[in-house]
């Protein structure tokens, strides 16, 4: 008899992860097909406790009451909004993330969205490629080394974007609930002010019911039309019709976007704007990266069924 711990894979998770799982303890693969999920959990359901997944593919609370015996859901990647965290928490549930191993590359993105955005990168090189050289002089940008770099949510990697930034002689300031005190930048309680400061506003705030479209057509007005929002955080935390219209009336300069509301759907009006930067959230998709998190998730499915608790539980 198989006497192995038994873990349930649940949406797609690298190679590496999957080999570690398999190599060590029982694994089994949620279907994807609604018919044979059922007849899956039918059979399966009460012998899980354990499950590893992704912030990509979530995990709901229907899911979660599926499987009566669940104890732990490993998750890769540090938003925890697509896992229903509220009901595991009610229900004796460990959820696990992968913070702080990711920090270096979303901020290295933010940055490279801010100069790209500020800077034309992407747009010089579609001029390049497009045989425009010939004919047209270079479009000018905006500098950003001694501007302002408001940040929204100065947590692990916002913190990580402002040392960067700092490197930029940038002036940094952000918004919180709390002011921090391990920082000397200036924090500002009220966003509306952050926002009229900043050069470039830079999301680094979780999705939660409270900062759903916190970024709205009022702050992006605030913002200005010398500034640029910058988005590595999650799609719902900004108004995105509101951005769309701030960014074809000219209301703000740019915007350098990692992130959406409606991932994979991006909003076709952005795809011809030459004052847009678009990445399909990339923040943490480096090879170095994606390893890290995934040895931080295999570590706490092992601290966790070795009776240690887990090494990174967010509730
Ligand atoms: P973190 O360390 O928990 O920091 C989050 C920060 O947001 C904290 O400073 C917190 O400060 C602030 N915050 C929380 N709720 C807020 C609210 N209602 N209003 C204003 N500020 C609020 O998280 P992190 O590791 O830096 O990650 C931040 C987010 O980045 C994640 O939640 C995730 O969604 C996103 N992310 C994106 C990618 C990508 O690929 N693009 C990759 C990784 C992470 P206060 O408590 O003082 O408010």
């Amino acid at each position: 008899m198989n006497t192995k711990p038994l873990v349930l894979i649940v949406g797609k998770l690298s190679k590496t992860l999957k080999k570690a799982i398999e190599d060590n303890y029982q694994t089994l693969y949620l279907p994807e097909e609604p018919t044979e999920q059922q007849a899956f959990l039918k059979t399966n359901s009460q012998s899980i406790t354990t499950v590893a997944t992704s912030a990509a593919h979530g995990m709901t609370a229907e899911l979660m009451a599926a499987l009566p015996n669940l104890k732990l859901v490993a998750s890769l990647g540090v938003g925890y909004d697509s896992l229903d965290v509220q009901y595991a928490k009610t229900h004796g549930i460990c959820v696990t993330n992968t913070p702080d191993v990711l920090n270096d590359c979303v901020a290295d993105l933010a940055m490279g969205l801010m100069i790209d955005v500020a800077r034309n990168i992407s747009y010089a090189d579609r001029f390049i490629r497009d045989g425009l050289w010939q004919d047209r002089s270079a479009k000018l940008g905006r500098k950003v080394s001694h501007k302002t770099c408001g940040i929204v949510g100065l947590g692990r990697i916002g913190k990580a974007i402002a040392k960067r930034a700092e490197a930029f002689d940038m002036n940094i300031a952000y918004y919180g609930r709390h002011q921090q005190t391990d920082v000397n930048y200036d924090f500002y309680d009220d966003l509306n002010k952050l926002a009229i400061t900043s050069d470039f506003l830079v999301l680094a705030l979780p999705a939660t019911g409270d900062t759903t479209h916190i970024i709205n057509e009022q702050i992006l007005n605030d913002l200005g039309e010398k500034g640029f929002l910058i988005n590595i955080a999650r799609g719902a935390v900004v108004d995105e019709n509101a951005l769309v219209k701030a960014l074809k009336e000219g209301k703000i300069a740019g915007a350098g976007l990692d992130v959406f509301e409606h991932e994979p759907n991006t909003p076709k009006e952005l795809w011809e704007m030459d004052n847009v930067v678009l990445t399909n959230h990339i923040g943490s998709a480096t090879y170095e990266t994606r390893e890290a998190m995934a040895e931080l998730v295999f570590a706490n499915i092992q601290s966790f069924l070795a009776g240690k608790g887990a090494i990174t539980p967010v509730v």
